[in-house]
């Protein structure tokens, strides 16, 4: 195979697509999107871990798209909630998908506890027109803040305070979210494994 020039990443979260636009902007791969290819798709994501929904996403797009296929699952762990919201981060507090329900849940459910401790998660699924299934893995650490700050970022980006920065993602530019978050270090991590392989320079 010859070095890859376009990967179709498979969300339709404008808030990935912003973090991965900027992540991938110097590696000189272009992205779209599966509406870009004519896909629509909302596949359920029925697996118990990030990497087992991060592939189902990107093998239902795969079987349609004849290009590189690149799916994200992630999320948001707490430690004093046991993992929690974890794989269900996008509906924690219900469906549809509303980020300040989930960010009031969370607040709500740390309230009285000291350890604040939390992750975010993201495990990147590459799919290749050849079959080759690449994986890759970010993590991030932070803690919960009592209520949202700033409104960059998404998802639970306001309650997400890091200590290096002296606030939430919400409240840092992009620049600063993007150089230290999980999606960062799984992207960092996907891309010394495409080198590897010769699939870019
Ligand atoms: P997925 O689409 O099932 O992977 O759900 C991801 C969910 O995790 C998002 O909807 C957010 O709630 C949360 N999440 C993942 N990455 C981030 C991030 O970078 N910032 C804030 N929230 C995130």
């Amino acid at each position: 195979m010859t070095d890859i020039e376009r990967i179709v990443l498979a969300t339709g979260n404008e808030g990935k697509l912003r973090d991965f636009r900027f992540l991938l902007r110097d590696t000189g791969v272009e992205l779209s999107l599966p509406s870009d290819h004519g896909v629509e798709l909302d596949v359920e994501e029925t697996g118990t871990t990030f990497e087992a929904n991060a592939l189902l996403k990107a093998r239902a797009h795969a079987e349609l798209i004849d290009l590189p296929v690149l799916a994200d699952d992630s999320g948001l762990v707490v430690s004093a909630l046991d993992g929690r919201p974890g794989v269900y981060s996008a509906r924690y507090a219900g469906t549809p998908c509303d980020d300040h329900a989930n960010n009031r849940k969370v607040i709500e459910e740390v309230q009285g506890v000291d350890d604040r401790s939390a992750a975010f998660v993201a495990v990147l699924a590459l799919l290749l027109p050849d079959g080759r299934e690449i994986l890759a893995e970010g993590r991030c650490e932070g803690r919960i803040v009592d209520e949202e700050r700033g409104s960059n970022g998404f998802g639970y980006d306001t309650i997400f305070y890091r200590d290096d920065l002296g606030c939430t993602f919400g409240q840092a530019s992009p620049e600063q979210k993007n150089a230290r978050s999980h999606r960062a270090a799984a992207v960092a991590a996907l891309l010394a494994q495409l080198r590897e392989l010769e699939l870019i320079e």
